[in-house]
């Protein structure tokens, strides 16, 4: 049997004829660049994603570079970050001449840890920190209550880092009690990504800013079209940072699926844990489950807390099991193998040590979750875990 990491082409097949119309109507329209289209989707994300804006950027990365951009971050800066992420979350700081500086992750959640930023917040006695970026990574939001609580106390913006949890919600906690909100909508300011392998995917690159504030959604949305007001008169440096229509139609299509298919995702990721659990692995520690956090908390709220946009397990040999498990036809892939702290681009500066986000990058591994997966593939990659550590 053959089972890859994600099928995209199982999505297309159930949603062919829409999205050909889609990208269809924008070539007849020639409503190329912002339009209708653009416009639509801004609004129904901020919608779903309870924010008050949408700005459609032209990525994820772009999305935090000009969240960073309003903010004026540049030299002599530094930015509050995850060591636990895909690149784009320290090298839009990077980019920008900033220093990202770290917090290691809770190893339970693989989320930024609150204590660690309080302790790094503590040291940095010349307040060059300007902000934060958590990351709701894989799915799953980072502890916003105490980082919302952290960044009132030394008056920090946050950037949410949203790319892997589109419609995922969070219970924010408000004089004790539960205000369920989404990702994106807790910030002053939430990044999308786009790109096909997210929940949301696009047929190619795309992102999106939510901003809760009027004035910072203005400022995005001159900035990712070259700072111009009026057009051809400067009073900022923006970029070209717009969202194609193209990409904003067939989108404005999938959105309307997107919520089953966090569901579809969802019953699969409890579908392997009851597996891996009759399997004898999670017994063993062969095999640790991931952990949706905040499930406890959901009840009938209908909140989805945890999105799987990947299934993180930590497993004993972890290279050896990848290989293994790509021998069998198995797609897994490891996200992400060198921590951000440990990336060369940092060049010769010590980092401190962050020992959960070098343990998690040496210990995990991602199996296939996406939502048209079968039960009987899922049974096939469990069993062929299994084999490994027979
Ligand atoms: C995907 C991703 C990004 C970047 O998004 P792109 O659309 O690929 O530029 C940023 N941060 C995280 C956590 C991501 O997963």
């Amino acid at each position: 049997m053959k089972v890859p990491l994600l099928d995209l082409q199982a999505q297309f097949a159930t949603l062919e004829n829409e999205l050909v119309e889609s990208v269809t109507g924008v070539l007849r329209s020639t409503r190329y660049i912002h339009g209708p289209e653009v416009v639509g989707l801004e609004e129904e994300v901020a919608t779903y994603s309870g924010a008050n804006f949408g700005v459609g950027v032209s990525s994820g990365t772009d999305a935090l570079l000009v969240a960073l951009m309003a903010l004026d971050i540049g030299p002599g800066d530094e930015v509050l970050t995850t060591p636990y992420s895909f690149f784009a979350t320290m090298g839009v700081v990077l980019r920008l001449g900033a220093k990202p500086v770290f917090a290691d992750i809770d190893p339970v959640s693989f989320n930024i840890d609150p204590e660690k930023m309080r302790e790094v917040l503590a040291a940095d006695t010349k307040k060059k920190i300007k902000a934060i970026i958590p990351v709701h990574l894989y799915g799953q939001c980072a502890d916003m209550t105490a980082i919302m609580k952290i960044a009132e106390e030394y008056d920090l913006p946050v950037i949410e880092d949203a790319a892997q949890a589109i419609g995922t919600a969070y219970p924010m906690t408000i004089d004790g009690n539960v205000q369920w909100k989404k990702a994106g909508a807790m910030g002053l300011a939430g990044c999308f990504s786009f790109f096909p392998s997210k929940n949301l995917g696009g047929v190619g690159d795309g992102g999106m800013v939510t901003c809760q504030d009027e004035s910072f959604a203005k400022k995005i949305e001159l900035l990712r079209n070259h700072g111009a007001h009026p057009k051809y008169y400067h009073s900022m440096v923006g970029g070209n940072f717009r969202l194609d229509a193209i990409q904003a139609a067939p989108l404005r299509v999938k959105l309307r699926h997107l919520d089953n298919w966090h569901k579809g995702r969802r019953a699969n990721a409890e579908l392997y844990n009851r597996l891996f659990g009759e399997s004898g692995l999670t017994a063993s520690s062969k095999v640790v489950l991931p952990v949706a956090v905040y499930a406890d908390r959901e009840r009938e709220s209908g909140a989805m807390s945890h999105i799987y946009n990947q299934y993180i397990i930590r497993v004993e040999q972890r290279d050896a099991l990848r290989d293994w498990l790509l021998k069998n036809d198995i797609g897994c892939e490891i996200y992400y193998p060198v921590p951000l702290h440990r990336q060369d681009c940092l060049g010769t500066d010590p980092q401190p040590s962050m020992p959960h986000a070098e343990q998690a990058a040496a210990e995990t591994i991602a199996l296939p979750i996406y939502p048209e997966l079968t039960d009987e593939m899922q049974m096939y990659v469990v069993e062929t875990i299994a084999r490994f550590y027979k």
